[in-house]
């Protein structure tokens, strides 16, 4: 019952613009931990998403980018006005602009009261602009599993532990169901692995 979904975009690119689904709205903090942007895209907002970025902010986030071109996505489409680049893109008339104008109001004051973003980030879109396809670029796998206690004590569908069956790791359904970060599955796994050694000694 958990999946992890990455998302390959370039976070240098993604945290200078803004990130809207096919209805032109924002649905995530750009700056946010890259699975995170993945399991919202593809799970909650139909895979689709769309990097919308100006010239400035692209020039600087391909600056700052790794050597590696995997991730250096082309715009696909670009404009002189976001009036423009919303009909170009065939969103609904009127979402990216009014999804550009409450974010280009509050980044004049380096603030993103919506989702969050990190003040340095915020920073008003301006002209030309563009936007970066990005859809399909989720790849989910499943983590999870088995529903355990505290103390490891593998749980029957009843909801009551199993007697002597102990689980940890990644065939449990622990910490890492629903918002996957890297790094949770060696702490998952160590810190519940101890407790079924624990909870299994007693026994
Ligand atoms: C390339 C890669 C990079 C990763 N990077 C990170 C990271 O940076 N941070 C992080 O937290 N996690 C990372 N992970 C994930 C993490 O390594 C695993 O989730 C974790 O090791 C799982 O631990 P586990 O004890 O649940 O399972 P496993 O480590 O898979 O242990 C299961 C053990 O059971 C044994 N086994 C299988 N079948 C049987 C059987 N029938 N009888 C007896 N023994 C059996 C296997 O040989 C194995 O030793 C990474 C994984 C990969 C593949």
């Amino acid at each position: 019952d958990a999946t992890e979904v990455a998302f390959f975009g370039d976070p240098q690119l993604m945290a200078r613009g803004i990130l809207v689904n096919g209805r032109g709205n924002r649905y995530v903090p750009e700056d946010t931990y890259p699975g995170r942007i993945g399991q919202l895209t593809l799970l909650k907002n139909d895979n689709q998403a769309f990097l919308v970025i100006d010239e400035a902010a692209y020039e600087e986030g391909c600056a700052a980018t790794s050597s590696t071109p995997f991730f250096r996505f082309r715009p696909k489409w670009v404009a002189e006005t976001v009036e423009e680049l919303e009909s170009d893109m065939g969103l609904p008339a009127g979402t990216l602009q009014a999804t550009v104008e409450v974010y280009n109001r509050h980044a004049e004051t380096g603030t993103d009261p919506v989702l969050g973003k990190k003040s340095e980030w915020c920073v008003p879109i301006g002209s030309p602009i563009a936007a970066i396809d990005l859809r399909n670029c989720t790849a989910g796998f499943t983590l999870g599993g088995l529903r355990t206690t505290v103390d490891s004590e593998v749980l029957h569908v009843s909801g009551e532990p199993i007697p002597g069956l102990f689980a940890a790791g990644r065939c449990t359904s622990g910490v890492c169901a629903w918002g996957y970060a890297s790094g949770t599955s060696l702490g998952d796994g160590s810190f519940f692995g101890r407790r079924a050694g624990i909870s299994a000694a007693k026994g």
